[in-house]
């Protein structure tokens, strides 16, 4: 396919090479098979030793993850990708296929609080360390390199304050240093954001959110050059992390629309952003298509097209806003839903933080994260206003 058509179309006609010639389906079928037979041990061993592409064991991946990897590898520009049963799968195999022991880490403090985790507490284990830093402020990450770093990980848009970094300043500084940089996409998707074309050397992502869009498919994936994704699928295969085929097969469906979501989500989520900004219950909005967001400017230059769905708002009277949208606003702690979901992260993404340094960042118990979804922005506006009139301190 011509990788100069609009990502809107690669995404709309992914898989499209996975379809031999003649009178097919037109949906690749799924492949639910544990295990493949040959005709003989000439076909087996063409197959086992690389000679041949093709299926023989489920851990070693299917024919439905083969076609997504084709595809997301196509949508974040880079050579190739290895599908995983979780987000956290992806990013275990992205590290572990990079990283030895004595090796140390820089990562951005605000990273998903279960990345935060493996960084801190199962990596060490292993012999690999981490300096946490704030990925916004260039000076602190180069002052935490050391000669044997090997990884600056960060998130394109952090949760649930949506910071952006200058991911093109973090790869010239990481690549100054002999490092990688690795970026979560989640938050952003490829389709308003692709960390690969500034200079990231992995990208993952969770598959549930974005990429497949309905809050049905489960998985992980990491995108990068042959080499290091070589390297993540042997640990991911030994591991036992492989993503499931009736999952890559659903996240394809999902695929399809997934420049028109992104098109709805970020449209929608600002239009969310700028009435929120200027209602007289809502005591602070995080969204960085606002100009007083802190990276603002950044943020207009490297997203062009829109951030997506997520924005945060300190809202007054957080429960009784809540109460006022049950029933049509669910609070639900995922995100990249098409219906518009909340969550609290006081109370679950940040639960494991002190008190004090929740408070640091920002994450008050009435802060609300927002999964802006793709529904009519008049009748979203109007449940949100509607809950805005309720309660209140
Ligand atoms: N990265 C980000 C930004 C996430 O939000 C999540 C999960 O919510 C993960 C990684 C982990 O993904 P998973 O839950 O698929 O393991």
């Amino acid at each position: 396919m011509k990788r100069d058509y609009d990502l809107t179309t690669l995404a709309a006609r992914a898989g499209e090479e996975a379809r031999p010639e003649g009178n097919v389906p037109l949906v690749e079928p799924l492949y639910q098979s544990t295990v493949y037979a040959f005709p003989d041990l000439d076909a087996l061993e063409r197959t086992m030793s690389g000679e041949e592409s093709g299926s023989f064991y489920y851990r070693n991946g299917t024919p439905n993850a083969a076609t997504l990897e084709r595809a997301l590898a196509g949508l974040e520009g880079t050579d190739a990708a290895l599908v995983a049963a979780s987000g956290m799968a992806a990013i275990s195999a992205a590290l572990l296929g990079t990283l030895q022991s004595g090796d140390h880490v820089v990562a951005d403090a605000r990273v998903y609080g279960v990345t935060y985790a493996l960084l801190a507490e199962e990596l060490p284990r292993l012999g690999i360390t981490t300096t946490f830093v704030d990925a916004c402020d260039p000076g602190e990450v180069e002052a935490a390199f050391r000669p044997e770093t090997r990884v600056l990980h960060v998130e394109s848009l952090t949760n649930p304050l949506m910071t952006v970094p200058d991911v093109p300043r973090l790869a010239a500084l990481a690549h100054a240093r002999g490092a990688l940089l690795s970026v979560d996409n989640t938050f952003a998707s490829p389709a308003v954001f692709r960390p690969a074309l500034h200079g990231a050397d992995l990208v993952t992502h969770s598959v549930s959110k974005y990429l497949s869009g309905h809050s049905a498919a489960f998985g992980g994936v990491v995108c990068g050059q042959a080499d290091l994704i070589s390297s993540a699928r042997t640990r991911l295969t030994r591991l036992g992390g492989t993503m499931g085929a009736f999952d890559a097969w659903m996240t394809m469906q999902g695929l399809k629309t997934l420049g028109l979501r992104m098109r709805a989500h970020s449209g929608n989520a600002q239009a969310v952003a700028d009435v929120l900004a200027n209602h007289p219950r809502v005591r602070a909005v995080y969204h960085p298509g606002l100009s007083d967001h802190p990276q603002f400017h950044r943020a207009m230059e490297l997203y062009p097209q829109g951030f997506g769905g997520m924005l945060s708002a300190d809202i007054e009277d957080a429960p009784a806003f809540v109460r006022a949208l049950a029933g049509r606003i669910p609070l639900a702690p995922s995100l990249a839903d098409v219906v518009t979901t909340l969550s609290w992260p006081w109370g679950t993404s940040h639960r494991a933080l002190p008190e004090a340094e929740r408070r640091r960042l920002g994450i008050t118990p009435n802060l609300l994260r927002l999964s802006v979804g793709i529904e009519d922005i008049g009748d979203l506006l109007g449940d949100l206003e509607g809950a805005l009139e309720v309660g209140g301190e």
